[in-house]
């Protein structure tokens, strides 16, 4: 009898142990990746049921979204958040982002930031690639959602790029949005996710705070501000068990392999 309880006494302690001392000291404030809020098939669509769904579990568990510049600004000086938050993020600026996202996102007010592509706004391409137009972004913006750069064409800045081109890809989208909303474009994102050291500079040079990426490059825990891992949020997230709490505790990424960004 003795010995099962110092058995489970010393259990209890290295659990601590490993959880103050080895898991703690990672948590990173999750950033969610969606695309398409729709009824299409493919893993880039979740149906908007499901995503009012997901919302809705981020209110009542008691998290607390917060901009993509809160969570930078926080890195920048090295902040500790508290356990409970979370950004929300889209990228490519689907048209359905409006119709589906937008309306639950204000419900809930929660601000999110969506990055698009300049040159496919208000532009469809068939197969649910319909893209929003201005009229509906400068609407967006004018409540909480902000908006970042996905450059102009959705150009892969990994491997092997020429640099005038990934230059007028880059500042071509900042450029393009801030005339049309008026607004400072201060994030991107990574098409693909993809970046090397050198478009990477690039990005910084070109005056923005801070980048997102997929889960390509190896910096883990979000302690650089110019490769931000995300955690991309899918329809079954909902139905499987604690795949949502998973990916919000703050420590889903830990677990996940990270991909080379070239
Ligand atoms: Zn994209």
């Amino acid at each position: 009898m003795k010995k099962i309880k110092i058995f489970f006494s010393l259990l209890i302690l290295s659990l601590g142990m490993f959880y103050f001392f080895w898991l703690s000291p990672k948590y990173t404030v999750p950033i969610l990746m969606y695309h398409n809020i729709g009824y299409e098939e493919g893993s880039f669509y979740v149906a908007p049921e499901n995503f009012a769904k997901q919302m809705e579990y981020i209110k009542n568990k008691g998290y607390e979204v917060i901009t993509l510049d809160e969570l930078v600004q926080g890195i920048k000086n090295n902040k500790s958040f508290k356990r409970n938050k979370v950004v929300i993020t889209f990228d490519d600026g689907y048209r359905d982002n409006f119709q589906y996202a937008y309306p639950v996102l204000k419900k809930f007010g929660f601000p999110a930031t969506i990055f698009i592509i300049s040159d496919f706004v208000g532009k469809s391409f068939g197969n649910g690639k319909e893209f929003l137009n201005w009229d509906q972004i400068i609407l967006m913006s004018k409540d909480d959602i902000s908006f970042g750069a996905h450059t102009k064409t959705h150009f892969n800045l990994g491997s092997r790029v020429d640099e005038p081109v990934a230059q007028e890809e880059i500042m071509g989208s900042k450029n393009a949005i801030e005339e049309k909303i008026k607004l400072p474009v201060e994030y991107f994102c990574y098409p693909s996710g993809g970046f090397n050291e050198k478009t990477k500079e690039m990005i910084k040079q070109a005056g923005f705070k801070g980048a997102c990426s997929t889960n390509r490059g190896f910096a883990k825990f979000n302690r650089d501000e110019y490769e931000l891992k995300r955690i991309k949020v899918t329809n079954s997230d909902m139905t499987k068990p604690f795949s949502f709490y998973a990916k919000l505790s703050g420590f889903y990424t830990i677990f996940k392999r990270n991909r080379d960004p070239y």
